[in-house]
């Protein structure tokens, strides 16, 4: 590996209110759950070309996550984010906690449990190329790329305070935190989730709505194994994921209409237990809840812009979608990807990372991507919660249709597994 050395690459302009205490770095990344500690090994971890250095602030101490597992949700990882982490150093530390998903099926009924026909299934001989994507619980992932940020020289975390105040340049942007301590960079990436303080100061606006359904997340252990399988049942009142952890674990993400969703949550464990075991049906044998129960509100929000002065967004405070497909990670880690190679492309030239030319480069490559892919999560969620008759009878008719067709399952694929498109070198598995 490229001896890490200090650099700075372009002039940094004076900050007008001049504070000792604080000293330049080339960019700030607000939010150190999963999508900012990826963009901080991205921008300045040991496996970067040429680090930039990297100051990492949260309100919360990101340690906790790691340990008390408040998260509670496991994420389905692509083939292509995971060669983003196998680049960042941080997937070799974490491949024993995956699970491959070997077969995926589909269902679509108002029946829970057993009887439900399988309308379209992608196997092995789908995925010739290997698994599309990996199941790995997020405190295991969020672990391994803290671990990879401490040993990174130009990663610097200032945690435990929230950014109060943000000023967007010209010349530099800064973060007041709660104590007033004043940080100062050519460029702030917020990462800080879908109520992104740094958007809303920024003034950047958000199309889309709130649905009126909850994802609740839970862990169960099963019986029988799954043999990596991934299971997707379409209900009216949305989609009940099965999906395989290692050993005889599986994931929930139960997407349930509101009102039901927060009398679920208000069970006691063992009625919970019982609704959950209805849904699950018996195929796996024996179930039992083996975490606690967390429940996410589900929306779809895109943000017009994915950068402003000074300002990139990338995770959930660019976009928040339906979690039917797994991808709200998967594409914050495309955003992360496409910033680095942007950055480290101006970098390495001379210019201000933080310049309009740079961030429009990276609002340009994301933004489009996002909108389609927000889009079609947004019409499988409405189409498979439609009861009319006519639409239930011809959206099987077309999953059985897509089920006989090899060649428009193996195109599927490629796009579950992100390696398609205009693919970002972290994403190609290249370092940056
Ligand atoms: C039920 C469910 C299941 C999902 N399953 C999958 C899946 O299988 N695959 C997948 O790819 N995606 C999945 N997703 C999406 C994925 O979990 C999210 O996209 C991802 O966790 C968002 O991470 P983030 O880092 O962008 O934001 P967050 O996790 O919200 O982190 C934001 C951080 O910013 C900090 N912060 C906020 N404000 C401030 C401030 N003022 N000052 C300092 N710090 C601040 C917070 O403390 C926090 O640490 C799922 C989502 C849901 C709801």
């Amino acid at each position: 590996m490229q001896a890490a050395t200090p650099h700075r690459l372009f002039p940094v302009p004076e900050w007008r209110e001049k504070d000792p205490m604080t000293q330049p770095q080339d960019i700030i990344v607000i939010g150190a759950a999963l999508n900012g500690l990826a963009a901080a090994l991205a921008l300045g971890g040991r496996h970067a070309k040429r680090p930039l250095d990297v100051t990492v602030v949260d309100l919360r101490d990101p340690r906790g996550f790691a340990t008390n597992n408040s998260d509670g949700r496991a994420s389905a990882i692509t083939a292509a984010a995971r060669r983003m982490f196998e680049a960042l150093g941080v997937w070799q530390q974490v491949a024993h906690e995956a699970e491959a998903m070997a077969d995926i099926i589909v269902t679509d009924s108002a029946t829970p449990g057993a009887a439900r026909p399988v309308l379209l299934q992608f196997g092995p001989e789908d995925m010739r190329g290997g698994p599309s994507s990996h199941m790995i619980e997020n405190r295991h992932l969020h672990g391994a790329m803290l671990a990879e940020a401490q040993r990174s020289p130009h990663i610097r975390f200032q945690v435990g305070q929230p950014v109060e105040r943000y000023h967007f340049g010209p010349g530099l942007a800064a973060v007041t935190l709660a104590d007033g301590t004043v940080l100062r960079a050519p460029l702030i990436v917020a990462a800080d989730g879908r109520n992104s303080p740094a958007r809303e100061a920024a003034g950047i606006r958000l199309v889309g709505w709130p649905y009126d359904q909850m994802g609740l997340v839970a862990t169960v252990e099963h019986e029988r194994p799954h043999h990596g399988r991934a299971e997707e049942h379409f209900t009216p009142s949305g989609p009940f994921a099965i999906l395989p952890l290692p050993g005889n674990r599986s994931s929930l993400v139960w997407s349930e209409r509101k009102e039901t969703a927060e009398r679920m949550l208000a069970l006691p464990p063992d009625a919970f237990e019982e609704e959950l075991r209805l849904r699950f049906g018996t195929h796996l044998g024996e179930v039992k809840l083996i975490s606690g129960r967390h429940g996410y509100p589900l929306s779809l929000f895109v943000a017009e812009t994915f950068s402003g002065p000074r300002l990139a967004l990338v995770g959930d405070a660019a976009h928040v979608l339906h979690p039917l497909a797994g991808l709200g990670f998967n594409l914050g880690l495309r955003d992360v990807a496409a910033l680095a190679d942007c950055i480290h492309d101006a970098s390495a030239l001379g210019l201000d990372i933080g310049s309009g030319s740079v961030l429009d480069r990276y609002t340009q490559w994301r933004r489009f991507d996002t909108v389609a892919t927000a889009a079609a999560m947004d019409g499988m969620n409405r189409l498979f919660a439609n009861t009319n008759p006519v639409l239930t009878l011809l959206r099987r008719a077309g999953l059985m249709a897509v089920n006989r067709l090899g060649g428009l399952k193996s195109v599927f694929v490629t796009e579950a597994a992100g390696i398609s498109g205009n693919l970002p070198r972290l994403l190609r598995g290249e370092r940056v």
